[in-house]
């Protein structure tokens, strides 16, 4: 229960930190007298219970952002799951006590470091963190906001609405397994079709696909009936281009290839705001957390998390837990 009683926090702290760019079988490091963060006005102070990993840390890690990074060294992470133990003066909506999640970054890319989420306290901006919904574990917490966010955020940027026809490509992954889920419980999608393949086929249909397409058999692009709109998440937008209306929409959210309109790529800002706004279908069970069958790793085996991220493979979240 959230409390005002101030909490015993260490100086010191475990983290996976990197100070060179490559590869995190590499460059990534356990420390355990790593400093814990101060909290400015506007932060929290999260005692971390979970935290879940996305592409964008082998990517950010690998230095392909280095023009807008900011500087190593860092903590990696961004999706956390954990009980706040200290609050910033210009706190409004958070307590000690209260259990959060949220992604930490507000802009991935752009100066995203500070503090990461792959350590044992994070500081955290008030604004990217929401109430954890009671029904889900830290572990399920952690495994959705960066993912959920860019789910949400690609399929609103699309203008996709209640009776339209939607083919996600890539829906087992961390980010399409949401998007299959929303499109079909939450915007009321009149069809959704989605992309893997063979083995997951039927989680696809679990989580509310009408067609599932095997992605080494068939060619979506060939099917005679198109979508209204086309979401992305594992770089076809050209062929996504194919199977969508004349007047629909291609949201791709891989950057690096070229992206030919109607094909436009979305980018996630971090906001506790639409984890808010869907907390109800996630107490509802409308939407729900979709974690890789070998997860969660414990904390000590993140390297091991992370090589099995970058096989490209995984089923939903891949999630870092206990820490
Ligand atoms: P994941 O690592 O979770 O994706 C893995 C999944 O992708 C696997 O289940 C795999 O299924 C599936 N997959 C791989 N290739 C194909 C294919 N050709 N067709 C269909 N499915 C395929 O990644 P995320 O979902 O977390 O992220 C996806 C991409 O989006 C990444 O490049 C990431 O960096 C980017 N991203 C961008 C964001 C933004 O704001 N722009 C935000 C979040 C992510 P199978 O084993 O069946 O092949």
């Amino acid at each position: 229960m959230a409390t005002s009683t101030p909490v015993r926090i260490p100086s010191k702290m475990k983290a996976w930190v990197y100070g060179q760019y490559g590869k995190p079988e590499d460059v990534l490091r356990l420390e355990s007298e790593v400093d814990v963060p101060e909290v400015n006005d506007e932060q929290v102070l999260i005692k971390v219970a979970a935290a879940s990993l996305n592409p964008v840390d082998i990517k950010i890690m690998a230095g392909l952002f280095k023009a807008t990074d900011s500087p190593v060294p860092t903590v990696a992470g961004y999706d956390v799951a954990g009980v706040v133990v200290k609050v910033g003066s210009k706190v409004k909506e958070f307590n000690v006590g209260d259990e959060v999640y949220g992604d930490i970054h507000e802009h991935a890319l752009n100066n995203p470091k500070g503090s990461g989420s792959l350590s044992e306290y994070a500081a955290v901006e008030e604004k990217v963190v929401a109430l954890k919904p009671k029904n889900l574990s830290f572990a399920e917490a952690a495994s959705l906001p960066l993912a959920v966010e860019t789910a949400y955020g690609g399929l609103e940027r699309a203008g996709f609405s209640a009776g339209q026809s939607i083919l996600v490509l890539g829906g087992a992954g961390g980010v399409g397994s949401l998007v299959v889920q929303l499109a079909k419980h939450v915007f009321g999608a009149s069809k959704v079709a989605a992309t893997s393949s063979a083995g997951k086929l039927e989680l696809l249909q679990v989580l509310g696909a009408d067609l599932a397409i095997d992605y080494k058999k068939d060619k979506y692009e060939d099917m005679p009936k198109k979508f209204d709109v086309v979401y992305d998440t594992v770089g076809e937008s050209g062929r996504g281009n194919k199977a969508v209306k004349e007047g629909g929409s291609v949201v791709t959210i891989v950057g690096g290839t070229p992206v030919v309109p109607p094909a436009f790529v979305f980018e996630v800002t971090s906001t506790g705001t639409v984890l808010n706004r869907l907390k109800p279908f996630i107490e509802e069970e409308k939407l729900k957390p979709v974690i890789d069958p070998k997860s969660p790793f414990p904390f000590s085996h993140t390297i091991e998390a992370f090589s099995h991220l970058q096989t490209g493979r995984a089923t939903g979240k891949v999630v870092i837990y206990p820490i």
